[in-house]
Formats: structure tokens, sequence, C-alpha cells
């Protein structure tokens, strides 16, 4: 059995990793944290003593390839998905956008018009751009995607915003539906996101196919999601070793020859997947390669932040399961009441937070470059001020505690332009291989992007060894009118 030596813990080295032991290969991972995940992850706050995730993960059902990944681990069942997306808006009116038995791209249209969030012509703007994408993705049909490059009309690299505008968006649309919807899909600003990558991910989310857009929350903490990973691969002959950061990556004759961790010992095998976040990876290349344009251009890429603050209340204080919110610094509200909560939060002194009918709720800003340079307490009275706005019963309840969770490199920005900057999964040498959500997907940094990069490695590597069986599933495939207008293969 041929050795392989994967780098980093986190989704794309996790789906590297089984993977390629499903292939037939000895697995070794080392993760220099005591736990899985990366950046989707759980963890045992210190001074409350409960198991947080350090964010609210969604996923949609366009992520085909993560949903491949928990199936293989045998976790997919621990993913609720909802028809549903409540909207709350500035006078706390609730609008819902689900599905009508129209066919896509249209089912989704009667609760757009149905939006008490804004006016009919705000509406039809949306209804506009939305034709526009349709256009784009007919455009593609013969040239592939990502295809705004090839675009004569939308020049690249432009941004979502100039898009929109230059598509007929009215303010109002922008404010309350594209802003909600691409800022938390892909954490930055409008001014700052590809067009490329929005008209993307609304393209994959609400018009392909009718089960793209439905969203998926984990029913379990996340880090109970990669669990069964350590046994998967252990069980193919591999191991799992925490605790060993990788600090060194040693080159000779064209090709990876080991690399040393943070005990000061050196492992070898016969070839690596690196799934190290980018900025540590170019770290650890010797000067040589790092100066290599394939490494070098890695450089370019920036980052964008996130915080999640999570609150507890003595009493319930919403129906709702969640809901994205407009025109708040809070953009997303969680209810994790009823979904993990009783199951993992025991305070400090053993009682369960939620035994006496409590409320849990998670709350998510993307694209926080504001909050990370505010002390916790500023946070959690700017989020308690939105939420006392937005949901009348908080007034009346006592907060029992909050835990504040700033990101700062929570994603590679999604920046016009910085697709060129995302390197394929081969590598200049010969036997080392890339995973990570900022490799070469055609997705933005999501938990999909980094599971499709790990099969993207695997499949890379397994192609040396002569193996062409293909890992990475396709997108949803067109259907209803979008089989006509964008072909089978969809996007
Ligand atoms: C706050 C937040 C909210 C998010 N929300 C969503 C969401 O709702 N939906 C969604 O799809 N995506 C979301 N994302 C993005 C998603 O979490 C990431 O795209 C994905 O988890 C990235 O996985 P990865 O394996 O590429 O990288 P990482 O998770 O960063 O994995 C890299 C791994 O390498 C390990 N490592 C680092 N240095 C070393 C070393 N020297 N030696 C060995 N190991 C090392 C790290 O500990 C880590 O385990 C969110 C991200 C954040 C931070």
């Amino acid at each position: 059995m041929s050795q392989v030596i994967v780098i980093g813990g986190g989704l794309a080295g996790l789906a590297g990793a089984v993977a390629l032991a499903d292939a037939g290969f000895e697995v070794e991972l080392y993760e220099r944290r005591p736990i899985l995940g990366g950046r989707a992850t759980s963890f045992i706050h210190p001074s409350s003593g409960e198991r947080v995730d350090n964010c609210q993960h969604v996923l949609l059902g366009c992520c085909v390839n993560l949903l491949d990944f928990y199936d293989r681990l045998g976790v997919a069942n621990h993913i609720d998905f909802h028809e549903t997306i409540p909207f709350i808006d500035e006078s706390n009116r609730v609008s819902v956008i689900g599905p009508s038995g129209l066919p896509a791209p249209l089912h989704l249209l009667p609760s757009f018009l149905r939006l008490k969030t804004m006016g009919i012509r705000d509406k039809l703007s949306i209804v506009r751009t939305v034709a526009g994408m349709v256009r784009h993705v007919m455009r593609s049909r013969n040239t592939g995607y990502p295809e705004t490059h090839q675009a004569a009309e939308a020049p690249s690299p432009v941004s979502m915003s100039a898009w929109l505008l230059a598509h007929g968006a009215t303010k109002r649309a922008i404010e309350a539906f594209w802003k909600p919807f691409l800022i938390s899909a892909l954490n930055d600003e409008l001014d700052d996101i590809d067009a490329d990558y929005g008209i993307g991910t609304a393209v994959r989310a609400f018009l392909i196919n009718r089960r793209g857009y439905e969203v998926g929350l984990p029913a379990v903490p996340l880090g109970d999601l990669y669990a069964p990973c350590i046994d998967y691969i252990e069980r193919r002959g591999g191991r799992v070793v925490f605790n060993r950061g990788v600090t060194g990556i040693a080159v000779h004759g064209g090709k990876v020859a080991s690399i040393s961790l943070q005990d000061g010992s050196t492992v070898e095998a016969g070839a690596y997947l690196s799934a190290l976040p980018f900025d540590v990876l170019c770290r650890l290349l010797p000067q040589s390669q790092a100066s290599n344009p394939y490494f070098a251009m890695l450089a370019g890429l920036s980052v964008s932040p996130i915080t999640a603050v999570h609150v507890w209340f003595d009493r319930p204080v919403t129906e709702l399961d969640y809901a994205a919110v407009i025109g708040r610094r809070i953009q997303w509200i969680f209810n994790q009441s009823n979904r993990h909560s009783g199951a993992n939060s025991v305070e400090n002194d053993g009682t369960n937070a939620m035994e006496n009918d409590g409320a849990y709720l998670g709350l998510v800003v993307s694209a926080s470059d504001e909050w990370m340079k505010m002390p916790r307490q500023m946070i959690i009275d700017q989020a308690m001020e939105d939420l006392r706005s937005l949901l009348p019963a908080v007034r009346q309840a006592e907060l029992l505690k909050a835990i504040v969770v700033k990101e700062g490199r929570a994603t590679f920005a999604p920046n016009p332009g910085c697709d060129a900057l995302r390197p394929g999964p081969s590598s200049p040498l010969s036997n080392f291989f890339l995973a990570g959500d900022w490799v070469q997907t055609g997705w933005p940094a999501t938990m999909e992007s980094a599971v499709r990069s790990g099969y993207q490695g695997a499949e890379a590597l397994l192609r040396t060894q002569g193996v062409r069986t293909p890992i990475l599933k396709s997108e949803l495939p067109a259907e209803g009118l979008m089989k006509w207008l964008a072909g089978n293969r969809g996007i």
C-alpha cells in the first residue's frame, strides 16, 4: 500500500484524506491543533464551559461534494434541510422566500413577488438582474465556468455592485436582498466581490435546480460531524496525528523529500497533500519554491473576517428557526435552542443552560471589519441593541451569558480578479498537491470549496499513479426551463 501524508485537518484535508484512504492509500494526517475541522469546528469555551461552534455554518442544497463527504462518513442525516428563508426588515416585518410549483428558474418567483421588504419596482429589478444572470449562464454554455472574463457585456474584473447597478438593480433591492444574501455567502462587501463569484453563487442557489437554495443546518456540533474521520482513516490502515504542526517542507530534486514537525521529528512519504491555509503554506516552503510564480501569486490573496456572537437568555425569545436580517449590524440570527444546545451546553455549575426553557441564539456578521477592532463588551452591547429592536421578547429577557468569536482570517476575500491568483491542485513539485478552500475550485471560500479542493487534490495525486477514477461530484444538474436555457450540464 502506498503512503501519503496529508497536512491539515480542516475540511479540505479531511476530504482529501478520506478519498485517498478509499482509494487504497495509507494516509497519515498531521494537524497542528487537538481538534479537527479547522475554520469550521466546535470547541469548549474556556470561561463559560459551553461547547460552541466557532460560528454557525450553513450549507446549501447545491453543496453536492460536502454532502457526498458527509455521506461517506455516515453523518449526512445530521443535516436538517429547510425550504424557506425568512427575512426580517427594518420595521420587523417577516417575509419568506420559499418554493412554488413552478419549474426552475421560476420556482422562487411567487415568493419574491410577495416580499414585504420592498416595492414592486424593486421586485421587478430583481427579475431583471436575475434575467441578466440567466443570460450570463446561456453565454457560458460553450465557454465553461467562470465566464464573465470572456463576456463582451461585462468585462472583468468587475465588482458585484457594479454588475448589479449595470443590470438595473434598485438601491432597495440591493439593500434588502442582494446584500443580505451575497455578503453572507461570499463574506465581503458588494464593492469588493468579483461579479463572477456573486453571479455563480446566485445561479447555483436560486436558478439552476429547485434544491439549490435549500438551507442545511447541522443538528449536532460541527466537531461531531468529523469525529468519524479518525476511525474511517484508521480502518483503512492510516492514522490521524494531533498536536503535530508541520514546521518545514524539505524539497529535493523537484520533489518534496520530507516534512518536519513541531516536536523536532521528520516524516516522509511517497506523496503529500497540503491542506494548509495559503499563508501558512507559503511560510513553510523553502525560499526557492516560495518564489515560484505558482506559489508566489498567493501573496496577492487577502482575507476577510467573520464575527459570531452566541447569546443565552432565561426564556424563549423567538419562534423563528433562523432569519436573515436587513438593515442592521447583525446579518443572521440562528435559533440554536432546539438544535444542539441542550445536548452540549453544560454551565460551570454543571446544570444544563437550556433546562428552564431558555433560549440560545447564534448571531453572525460577515465582512465584520468594524467589529474586529472593537472590545468584546461593545460588540455584545451592539448585538443586544439590534436584538432588542428585532425581537420584542428580548426586551423582557435576562441575558445569561454571551460569547464573542472573532475570526480575522475567516475566508480569502473574493475581490475582483482574485480568481487568477488561485492555483490548481498540481504543484510544480511532482509529488506535492494542494487543497484548501482557496485552491482553484470555481467556488468562493466555503465548506463546499474546501471539500471540492480535497477531492481535486486526491484526483490529481491519483492521476500520477495512473488512476483516473473521478472523485469530484458534478454540480446539481440544470432542471426545468434552466435545462433548456443553460444546457444539460448546468454551470
Ligand atoms: C466564522 C466562519 C464562518 C463561516 N461560515 C461558513 C458557512 O456558513 N458556510 C460555509 O460553507 N463556509 C463557511 N465558512 C468557511 C469555511 O469554514 C471554510 O471555507 C472551510 O472550513 C475551510 O476549510 P479548509 O480545510 O480549506 O481550511 P482550514 O479549515 O483553515 O483548515 C486548515 C487546517 O490546517 C491546520 N494547520 C494550520 N497550520 C498547520 C501546520 N503548520 N501544521 C499542520 N496543520 C496546520 C489548521 O489547524 C486547520 O485545521 C466560515 C468560516 C468562518 C471562519
